[in-house]
């Protein structure tokens, strides 16, 4: 089952010419992650919101190549999930349109200042963190962008 999901998200994100980032780094559907003492399976974006996440993805490719490799640290968060992170309700995770991200070689605030740079800044949300930067599209969703913090 989420062998499957895999398969098939690889095969859609290189149909949309994604060609640096993966299903399993995106969305690892079916790991086992534990928080206040819970356990949460991992579960799979649903299909009507695989298209969310490509403009951002577009940006992260973009990224890349001008600063080198980006290491995925959260991309899809199932509703459950979320809540017991804390995540926003109206979280840009659940709506698998958002992934937060590092490099080995930049600091989030660099990563950030690179990102300014982008023709579309405009319509993104960046947040910078202690170990990693949050990216998502919402303006492209009709949602009040640019957003900071
Ligand atoms: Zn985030």
């Amino acid at each position: 089952m989420s062998d499957c999901f895999l398969r098939e998200m690889d095969a859609f994100l290189d149909g949309a010419g994604v060609k640096h980032f993966s299903a399993k780094e995106i969305a690892p559907v079916g790991k086992r992650v534990w928080k206040d003492g819970k356990s949460f399976d991992l579960q799979e974006p649903p299909r009507e919101k695989w298209a969310h996440i490509l403009p951002t993805l577009e940006v992260l490719e973009w990224l890349r190549a001008q600063v080198g490799p980006l290491y995925v640290n959260s991309g899809y968060r199932d509703p459950d999930y979320n809540r017991a992170v804390g995540g926003a309700a109206e979280s840009r995770h659940v709506a698998f349109n958002a992934i937060d991200f590092r490099s080995k070689t930049k600091k989030p605030k660099e990563l950030a200042a690179v990102l300014e740079t982008y023709e579309y800044a405009e319509a993104l949300g960046v947040g910078i963190y202690p170990a990693f930067v949050h990216v998502d599209t919402r303006g492209v969703f009709g949602l009040t962008a640019p957003a900071r913090w």
